[in-house]
């Protein structure tokens, strides 16, 4: 559901991708590893189409990624890829349930689909009774929760996340990723996970290490 073939990038005068091949399957969880400042979140939002590559081509869900312009690009990230960051990134000011939805209401869904999957979503990720509250109001790991939630909201084809249990204690990090391999086997969702967490690389079905500008398996 992704190719990604000889990716280039620098940044003024440092070369920090030099050649990176990776592709993705469904329902498959893929880890990403490798010391600070090697480049993975420079791939990481180069693949989830956040960044452009200087060179090297892109497909997601069989479409090449540079036929796509502006607007387009914009419409097909929300609608197809899930973003998962360190910090939650979540909007203060809305609930719960609102920003769970909200990139279903940017793909413009019907109202009452919107309301079934939110309610869905909260179910699957144990969230139900916290459905009406403020991020301030929730734990850290509920908050982590919240922000997988968006990211499924529109059933997307990849879910990219850039450390995600970074922020949590050992407790909350171990449910989040049992939550991954859950939705991994049930929804057959597939993700790639930036991590520095040994537990979580470790049950990847696949673990890859970003050095010296290209990726490799190991
Ligand atoms: P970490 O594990 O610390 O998060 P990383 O592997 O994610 O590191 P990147 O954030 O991808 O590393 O950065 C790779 C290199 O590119 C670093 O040397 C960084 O300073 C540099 N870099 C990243 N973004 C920019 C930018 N916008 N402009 C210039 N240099 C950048
Ligand atoms: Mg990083």
């Amino acid at each position: 559901i992704l190719s990604a073939n000889n990716i280039f990038k620098r940044y003024e005068d440092l070369q920090v991708l030099s050649g990176v091949n990776f592709s993705v399957e469904a329902a498959k969880l893929s880890a990403i590893v490798g010391p600070s400042g090697a480049g993975k979140s420079t791939l990481l939002h180069i693949l989830g189409t956040l960044d452009q590559s200087d060179s090297g081509s892109l497909s997601i869900n069989g479409l090449d990624i540079s036929n796509l312009k502006g607007n387009e690009l914009a419409r097909f990230r929300n609608d197809s890829i899930g973003f998962i960051f360190q910090f939650h990134n979540l909007l203060p000011e809305f609930t719960a349930a609102e920003n769970i939805s909200i990139p279903a209401y940017i793909k413009k869904s019907n109202t009452k689909e919107v309301e079934k999957r939110t309610t869905e979503l909260l179910s699957i990720l144990g969230l139900s009774s916290r459905a009406h509250h403020k991020p301030g109001q929730l734990s850290g790991g509920e908050q982590q929760r919240v922000a997988v939630a968006r990211a499924l909201m529109n059933k997307p084809a990849i879910v990219f996340a850039d450390e995600p249990s970074g922020n949590l204690d050992s407790k909350n990090a171990e449910e989040l990723h049992h939550l991954f391999l859950k939705l991994r086997d049930e929804l057959g969702q597939a993700f790639v996970i930036v991590t520095h967490n040994e537990d979580l690389a470790e049950m990847a079905d696949e673990r890859h290490e970003m050095k010296d500008g290209s990726l490799t398996r190991i």
